[in-house]
């Protein structure tokens, strides 16, 4: 990327109203755009970080034998009308409209039942389950109040995955290894060490559903961890019982704010009973297919890696997500210009992605803009590189700089991502 060709420059000033750490900063270095409150656009910087956060979800669901689709976001009365859930006195955060022709329509805030009416005509044998479907989705919800920036959209992307089992046990085998998945998701876009199990209300369906907690100040949760057995309990379903149940003790707890990235859900034999979505067994007896969904905000842990990771000059990215590995930059003219031109083909070329800031500014705006963008490591090609074919690099984390040849800068530059720990850990 070229930074000339970028519209979306780094902003001195974000919008007064907003009062989020993470839309403050995401506004400032050009990721995003606030259309209004709840709804943002995603700029080349930030669509990248969304598509390198997607990637890794992706591999870590594929590695689950889970097959990628993608849903409508308008949905019917009728779809819902079983559950009872179009009613907006059961699901408040509904955004409807209308077609011409009078019928109802409903932006979807969920597909969980849409994805069982889609499974109701497919699935009528053992012989077809289990099976697991996933997207990355636009959520509608209308929310009464989105003051957290990308982490409270209004509209917001979703990876929301449905697995379909036979019984009970196959559903639970599936939701083990679907929570470790999300364990290891978080891992990879680095918020390993702050992000809990935590054992939430299960609503109508089971007693607990699991969420995933990721621990910051700006999170809207209050939840009670053990950080030694890495669990925790959300304060909805915080009691006595409750903790002797799960074998804790209160004061090995920790009250903290956390946000929510994820979410899971085992809805046993209920929707199946609901909507009606039965199956032939081996036996040739209908029995109601088994349940379970998955979700993750996409869009909000972004908002919770830009809370997490960042310092007074700005943001600071994993370098599994970070929209570029290296922000390059020439000080000097023609000659630094085009040992830079140069660099630029060559990073790009061994797959580096690079941020190239060819613009005709000072350096120091140049520095400051690294900085603010947070990209992991800082290139200079200065008039040292002329005299001893060394370039200046500099992390993002670091004051301390390094001066390397083009073979040792690409070894540096090429090794930073993981290369899908995934399916290397699932061996083993
Ligand atoms: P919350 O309690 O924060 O309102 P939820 O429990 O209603 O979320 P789910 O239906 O479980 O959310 O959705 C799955 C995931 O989608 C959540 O774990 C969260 O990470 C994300 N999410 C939910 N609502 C929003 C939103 N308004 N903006 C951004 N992400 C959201
Ligand atoms: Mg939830």
């Amino acid at each position: 990327m070229r930074l000339s060709q970028n519209i979306t420059k780094t902003l001195k000033n974000v919008p007064a109203e907003e009062q989020a750490i993470n839309a403050k900063l995401l506004i400032r270095a050009g990721y995003i755009h606030k259309e209004m409150a709840g709804a943002y656009s995603y700029l080349p910087l930030g669509l990248r970080v969304i598509e390198n956060i997607k990637t890794i979800i992706r591999e870590e669901m594929n590695a689950l034998g889970s097959l990628e689709l993608l849903m409508t976001s308008l949905q019917s009365k009728d779809t819902w009308r079983p559950t009872g859930r179009w009613d907006d006195k059961v699901v408040d955060i509904w955004f409807k409209s209308q077609l011409k022709n009078g019928a109802d329509v409903g932006f979807g805030w969920s597909h969980e039942e849409p994805i069982m009416m889609m499974a109701r005509s497919r699935i009528t044998s053992y012989r077809d389950l289990p099976a697991s479907v996933y997207q990355f989705q636009t959520k509608f919800r209308n929310e009464l109040r989105a003051k957290s920036g990308v982490m409270r959209g209004r509209e917001f992307i979703m990876k929301d995955m449905y697995t379909f089992s036979r019984n009970q046990d196959e559903l639970d085998e599936f939701y083990n290894r679907t929570k470790e998945a999300y364990l290891r998701v978080f891992e990879r876009v680095g918020l390993g060490e702050s992000t809990y199990v935590t054992f939430a209300s299960g609503g109508s369906f089971t007693q607990f559903s699991h969420e995933f907690q990721t621990v910051t100040a700006s999170g809207e949760d209050t939840i009670y961890v053990d950080e030694s057995k890495r669990i925790a309990v959300n304060e909805e379903v915080y009691n006595d019982e409750i903790l002797a149940q799960l074998g804790l003790n209160k004061s090995d707890l920790k009250q903290v704010k956390a946000a929510e990235v994820g979410n899971i859900f085992n809805f046993g034999a209920i929707k199946g009973e609901q909507m009606d979505v039965y199956f032939n067994d081996e036996f040739g007896k209908k029995q109601p297919v088994y349940l379970s969904s998955y979700g993750i905000g996409v869009s909000r842990l972004m908002g919770v890696i830009a809370e997490h990771f960042n310092d007074e000059r700005g943001l600071i990215w994993h370098p599994n997500i970070a929209p570029a590995s290296v922000y390059l930059l020439a000080i000097g003219k023609e000659k630094t210009i085009s040992a830079a031109d140069e660099l630029y083909n060559i990073l790009t070329g061994n797959g580096v992605a690079v941020i190239y800031d060819d613009r005709d500014v000072r350096p120091g705006e140049k520095f400051a803009d690294a900085d603010l963008m947070g990209i992991p490591w800082r290139v200079v090609v200065s008039e040292q590189f002329i005299e001893n074919g060394h370039y200046e690099i500099k992390a993002r984390t670091s004051d301390t700089l390094k001066h390397l040849n083009l073979t040792a800068l690409l070894e540096l530059v090429s090794d930073t991502k993981d290369k899908g720990t995934s399916q290397k850990k699932r061996k083993d």
